[in-house]
């Protein structure tokens, strides 16, 4: 009974998103993403590759993040200054994955899917994006990037 539920339970955390969320075209890019990035935990390169220029800590009061557009078209993501950073990692993985639903070759990023945010499946698919962005780049390594906060400001040059 315990072996079959740890088996069941690897399984779950092996899935593919694209496997967890067929109804959502986005979770293919999501899951390429995850792959590409195996091995390279570059929290900076990442963020910049999903657009993600500025990272502020900021009092929040309604909720732990939040992702807005910045004043120069690419995204800008807050984080609950009432948060420790190893919780905060995941906020912030939550916010990189609903920059999946954005089309990023437009300026600013179109959303290209009609619910967007408010949708329980893509909350859901955020969340699941997030556990797997922070196992993989580990929560430690995430949490110290956004304790040093000039280091998360990155820079416009590309
Ligand atoms: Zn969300």
């Amino acid at each position: 009974m315990g072996n079959s539920f740890i088996i069941r339970f690897r399984e779950e955390n092996t899935m593919k998103l694209t496997e967890k969320f067929p109804t959502l075209s986005f979770a293919r890019d999501a899951d390429e993403f995850i792959r590409k990035w195996s091995g390279n935990a570059d929290i900076v390169a990442q963020l910049r590759e999903r657009r993600i220029y500025r990272v502020e800590i900021v009092p929040l009061f309604v909720s732990g993040a939040g992702i807005l557009f910045g004043d120069d078209g690419n995204f800008l993501v807050w984080l609950n200054d009432f948060y420790p950073p190893e919780e905060q990692a995941y906020s912030l993985g939550h916010e990189i994955g609903h920059t999946f639903h954005f089309d990023l070759s437009k300026t600013p990023p179109r959303s290209s899917y009609p619910r967007q945010a408010q949708d329980p499946v893509v909350e859901s698919f955020c969340k699941e994006f997030s556990l797997l962005w922070v196992a993989q780049n580990s929560e430690n390594k995430i949490a110290r990037r956004i304790s040093n906060q000039a280091k998360l400001l990155v820079q416009h040059s590309l």
